[in-house]
């Protein structure tokens, strides 16, 4: 098996998810490529692909604009698994709204079926780093670095809540889409993304 993951490379914390979808790949001994993308052809070729955290309404529109929006959202339809992380999952998202600024005209793929308070714990100097379990996907504990990240506050009934903090949903998982809204990759812990390349089915 040789896997293609891409990591969207439009805008947002592309490097630090190239440097840990390699190191999960090598412990789970998967041959394959990850590297960063941005055009819709780059992203037609991948077996998966991960949204990085960022500025979701950025990414969106320079996203729109390209073309690739379109091509990631057929892909995702067809199958590819994707990852998206804070700003990735407000874009998967179907309902986005932030928590002092209320509903804004931002692109999204209106994939996966939530709603979701962007800058649910705060601004940038409210960051902070926590332990978290994803027991569902057999993640007893990790850690998850929050920064002006979203929150859950509703979803429908596809959507399985994968972990929890504070009474807020900040992972859930929906068919071949899993979505965090914190930084897995600021952490050396590469659970989340080997859960990840593990949901990338083998090539015939
Ligand atoms: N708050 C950002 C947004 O709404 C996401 C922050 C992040 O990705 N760390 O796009």
């Amino acid at each position: 098996m040789s896997v293609s993951i891409g990591v969207l490379g439009l805008q947002g914390d592309v490097a630090e998810n190239i440097v840990a979808a390699r190191t999960a790949l090598g412990t789970l001994g998967i041959k394959g490529t990850v590297k960063q993308v941005k055009t819709p052809d780059e992203i037609s070729a991948l077996d998966g692909l991960i949204i990085p955290g960022g500025e979701s309404t950025m990414m969106g529109q320079m996203s729109l604009v390209n073309g690739a929006l379109k091509v990631i959202k057929e892909k995702i339809q067809s199958g590819m698994p994707v990852f998206g992380i804070c700003a990735g999952l407000i874009l998967l998202s179907k309902n986005a709204k932030d928590r002092v600024v209320g509903k804004m005209d931002q692109p999204l793929l209106n994939l996966l079926d939530v709603r979701v308070e962007r800058n649910s714990f705060g601004r940038q100097k409210d960051s902070f780093e926590a332990e978290i379990s994803a027991d569902s996907i057999g993640i007893p504990k990790t850690k998850g670095v929050f920064i002006r990240a979203p929150s859950i506050e509703d979803m429908g009934k596809d959507v399985q809540v994968v972990s929890k903090f504070n009474e807020k949903v900040v992972a859930v998982k929906q068919g071949n889409i899993l979505a965090v809204s914190f930084h897995p990759e600021l952490t050396h812990d590469v659970s989340m993304h080997k859960h990840f390349i593990g949901m990338i089915k083998p090539k015939k």
